[in-house]
């Protein structure tokens, strides 16, 4: 049996935060109400989404309202995060992968962040809190889409990221120590360096 259904973590009306039900097929964010049950932390909310059933067809996802709550974790951290992931989705070990094949991916996900802008910029979707106050391209647009898969230029900022995490942690490469040499590289330059307009 298929069906359509996702699961948004969202706080709750009284404290905490709550897993609730959406369907690709009905327009709009489900609200969190007071009946929903009361999770203390995101990840109480993420685990019980994952020990159910039957787990949501379209996956889970956190409301950005819910940012303030994540556990923050370092660079290092994140990279172990993304490289555990990568192997428990079959992505890795892929020692058929090459360097080029690494860096049109990053690319790939640069142009998907232009793209979002092109078609959507003038779209708040459903997550019409998300860069209240912000500029523009903290507006997310999934307002066409109807489910809970993040969307729009912050979301493909973190596919960004995700792919730089994972194929650091493929190579090796400590992306902490590599990010502090450059800053200090960096700070030292002159004004503009270079001369150039951009
Ligand atoms: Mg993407």
């Amino acid at each position: 049996m298929s069906s359509d259904d996702y699961t948004i973590i969202r706080k709750h009306p009284l404290g905490g935060f709550a897993a609730v039900k959406g369907f690709d097929s009905c327009e709009g964010m489900p609200e969190a109400k007071e009946g929903h049950h009361q999770y203390p932390t995101v990840q109480d909310a993420l685990d019980a989404v994952a020990e159910d059933l039957y787990p949501p067809e379209y996956g889970v996802s956190i409301h950005p309202e819910c940012s303030d709550h994540f556990a923050r974790k370092t660079l290092d951290e994140m990279a172990q995060e993304v490289w555990e992931w990568a192997q428990s989705k079959g992505w890795e070990p892929n020692p058929a992968r090459t360097f080029g094949d690494v860096c049109a991916l990053l690319h790939s996900e640069v142009s998907e962040a232009l793209e979002e802008f092109r078609t959507y910029h003038d779209t708040i979707g459903h997550y019409e809190t998300y860069g209240e106050g912000g500029p523009f391209l903290w507006e997310t647009t999934s307002a066409n889409y109807g489910n809970s898969k993040p969307l729009g230029v912050p979301s493909e900022f973190a596919d960004i990221l995700i792919r730089l995490l994972h194929y650091a942690a493929a190579y090796g490469i400590d992306l902490e120590a590599e990010y502090e040499a450059k800053m200090a590289y960096n700070r030292n330059r002159p004004w503009k360096h270079g001369g150039k307009a951009l």
